[in-house]
């Protein structure tokens, strides 16, 4: 099956830069479709933190002498790369070690000390448990009670149910971008502007959106954007939390410690700019170096390119997994990113997954941190493909030729 390469890209040279998809498991060529729980690396990425650790490794903002000044000039580039690709101002982007630290800091420095006794957030069944858990620990703390907007059995989110829990008493409303279990692609500016109009703060989870489709967070009209590094190309422990100055202006600090600080006396302390003031201690300075080359690097290849790349990928995945008998599909929404979530009837997840990876396929099987949304389906677990630019339609073959054999192994 081909596709025609979307704006002309060389796609197998672009496969070509992620040194680790050459490599065989079990005696097999690697078909990596595990891209939503971590993406591979290309080249760029790699040598960019190679470099940064053999020639200019030293503490950000600490030192004077020319390692310090180089190593604070590529964190502070990092940031502005990231802005740049995410259509933000840098001065408006804490980094951090990704959405879960993101969504905590929201949580326990924008929510706990406003919510009150009485008063709700609003969450909905598609979320990861870094959307939910955060938010469960500030409503322990604070009385507010937690609302749960419910989905079509489609795996989109029900608009019209949504709106009717939007009710005075919610202050916040936290959801994903994409779904990393359907895959499902929420309506982000219709649901911020519903939001809006009845003064509640939003936060969006973008850990599966940003590595997938262009975003341009400032024409959202969200409050808060979270997103996390090593799903974008990046290295792991990198992200980011996106926030309108306002209220990052507003929100005192969530860790205590070295960088986040104006003056520091035993009688309290007073506290730096965001965002600054939400970075306390050393961060992942390499890190966060190869994720600005990486956003430089997926900027360079095109995110409509990596979008329309990885919809042909998943059209061809939908028809050929739909064949297989007794293989159901979870999230079938109309908008859907390149995640394909399935069982198949007689057989466990763990199972599938471990006779694919003798055949050198890496899937994922589980509840991918979503409980919630899996007891709702009545599974207690899926496998999930989950599909990246870098994949090919060769492997979305030889992933459909493995399923049909395990499954004639498994019943
Ligand atoms: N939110 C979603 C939708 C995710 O898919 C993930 C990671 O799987 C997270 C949050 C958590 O990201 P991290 O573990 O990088 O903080």
């Amino acid at each position: 099956m081909s596709h025609p390469a979307p704006g002309g890209i060389d796609w197998a040279a672009v496969r070509a830069e992620f040194p680790i998809l050459g490599r065989e498991v079990h005696g097999k060529p690697l078909v990596y479709l595990d891209s939503a729980n971590t993406s591979q690396k290309p080249r760029a990425v790699i040598e960019a933190v190679d470099t940064f650790l053999t020639r200019h490794n030293a503490n950000v903002s600490r030192a004077v002498h020319a390692l310090g000044s180089e190593a604070t000039e590529a964190y502070e580039n990092a940031r502005r790369r990231l802005a740049t690709f995410l259509g933000v101002r840098a001065e408006e982007l804490v980094l951090c070690s990704g959405t879960t630290f993101a969504l905590n800091l929201v949580a326990f420095s924008w929510a706990l000390p406003r919510l009150k006794p009485g008063e709700a957030i609003v969450l909905t069944r598609m979320e990861h448990h870094a959307n939910i858990v955060p938010w469960q620990l500030v409503a322990e703390r604070t009385g507010a009670r937690i609302k749960v907007a419910e989905l079509t059995p489609e795996g989109e989110l029900d608009l019209e149910g949504l709106w009717r829990l939007l009710t005075p008493e919610v202050k916040l409303l936290a959801f994903a971008h994409v779904s990393n279990v359907l895959g499902t692609v929420n309506p982000v500016r219709e649901i911020c502007r519903e939001a809006a109009r009845r003064g509640i703060t939003t936060v969006v989870d973008g850990s599966q959106a940003v590595p997938h489709r262009p975003v341009d967070i400032s024409a959202l009209g969200c409050d808060f954007y979270a997103f996390t590094g090593h799903k974008l190309c990046g290295p792991t422990g990198t992200g980011g939390l996106w926030g309108r100055r306002e209220l990052l202006a507003g929100m005192p600090p969530f860790l205590g410690g070295g960088e986040m600080i104006r003056e520091v006396r035993f009688e309290g302390s007073t506290f730096n700019d965001p965002p600054y003031r939400f970075e306390a201690g050393t961060p992942n300075i390499a890190g966060h170096v190869g994720l600005g080359v990486a956003a430089d690097w997926l900027q360079n290849l095109g995110m409509a390119n990596v979008e329309a790349r990885e919809q042909a990928l998943l059209a061809q995945a939908t028809a050929a997994l739909s064949a297989i008998p007794g293989l159901r599909i979870f999230g079938t929404a109309r908008e859907k990113a390149a995640v394909i979530s399935f069982a198949i009837e007689g057989t466990h997840a763990h199972d599938l997954a471990t006779l694919l990876d003798l055949e050198g396929i890496a899937v994922r099987s589980g509840q991918h941190c979503a409980h919630p949304l899996l007891q709702w389906f009545g599974v207690s677990a899926t496998c999930r493909a989950s599909l990246a630019f870098y994949n090919t339609e060769a492997e979305i073959e030889a992933f459909a030729a493995a399923l049909h054999k395990v499954r004639g192994l498994l019943l």
